[in-house]
């Protein structure tokens, strides 16, 4: 590893001012699980890493909001998700499927701002944060802005974030209600990184979907909302009919890449089937509820 300088701010503040917007060797470091990596293997050489893991308290704090959403500081580390009572009551699909990301080393060390800014396509906490309309709090030196997830990524390992913008904190809103489900499809060893992951987030009165969100992710270059499958779905009764519909409209409509996980065709069929499959899941008693 190339010698680096490391800073270590006491506030979140003063790790903005830290960064410069015309120099990108100069990163955060949070929990550090997808940046030593990158460093280790040559991907990356920082001239400096801003540490955030001095910054105020708050930052690594998980709250419920009073209207029954998630309020979490950058710094939470995931373990403290998925063993928050609150959010395992009230969103049972985000503890769900954090129990299933990674193992209990990674999560107690990587932050909520670390996995979003990475930007894999591939990770699991994305696409079920787009599915229950999540957003985060960017903060620059100009201020702090609202960034809905949807918007957060912006292709391949890319956000929209500036050089000198840290994600400051994740807000989910409250469900009132809807039903969600998360399926992760692997397809070499039950422990590597998907081939697919699909969220769906519905509401449902009177046995009729009046909104769904569908997201795809892993077989496509950043988690996307399947706009087409959506539309299926709206007005439709909660039917296997309805599901397959709309996983017949999202495999046709997704922009899908082939890679080591499978062909763009082998992808399409997994969105096919798992779409419809994770419908089914947010919808039967078994299932993850909201
Ligand atoms: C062995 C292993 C297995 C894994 N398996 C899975 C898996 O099954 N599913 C899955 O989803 N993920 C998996 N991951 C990825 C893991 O979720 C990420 O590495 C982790 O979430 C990154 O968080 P971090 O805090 O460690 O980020 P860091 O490594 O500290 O940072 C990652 C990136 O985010 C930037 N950054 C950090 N904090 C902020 C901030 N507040 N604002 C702006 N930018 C910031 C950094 O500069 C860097 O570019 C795995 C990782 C490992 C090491």
């Amino acid at each position: 590893m190339i010698p680096f300088e490391l800073s270590e701010p006491d506030t979140f503040a003063e790790a903005v001012s830290l960064l410069d917007p015309e120099d990108p060797t100069i990163r955060p470091i949070a929990g550090g699980t997808a940046l030593m990596l990158m460093m280790k293997s040559n991907v990356f050489s920082p001239s400096r890493l801003v540490s955030l893991r001095g910054v105020e308290t708050r930052y690594s704090e998980v709250d419920l909001t009073p209207e029954g959403g998630i309020r979490a500081g950058a710094l939470a580390r995931l373990g403290t998700l998925e063993r928050h009572a609150g959010i395992v009551g009230a969103f049972p699909v985000l503890a769900d499927t954090l129990r299933i990301l990674s193992n209990v080393r990674v999560r107690n060390v990587a932050t909520v701002g670390g996995n979003l800014a990475h930007a894999d396509p591939h990770m699991d906490l994305p696409p079920v944060l787009l599915a229950l309309d999540a957003s985060v709090t960017a903060i620059s030196p100009s201020g702090q802005r609202m960034i809905p997830i949807g918007d957060l990524f912006a292709g391949y390992y890319e956000t929209s974030l500036a050089p000198d913008e840290l994600i400051g904190e994740l807000s989910v809103p409250a469900q009132n209600g809807r039903v969600s489900a998360y399926i992760k499809c692997t397809t070499r060893s039950a422990h590597d990184w998907p081939a697919l992951g699909v969220a769906v987030s519905l509401d449902i009165a009177e046995g009729t979907i009046v909104d769904a969100r569908v997201v795809v992710s892993a077989a496509v270059e950043k988690p996307t909302r399947m706009q087409d499958a959506e539309i299926a779905l709206k007005g439709a009764s909660v039917s296997e009919a309805a599901f397959r519909a709309a996983g017949e409209a999202a495999a046709v409509a997704a922009d899908v890449i082939s890679d080591v996980r499978g062909s763009a065709p082998y992808k399409r069929q997994l969105i096919r089937v798992n779409v419809a499959r994770a419908l089914a899941k947010a919808t039967s008693s078994g299932g993850m509820g909201s």
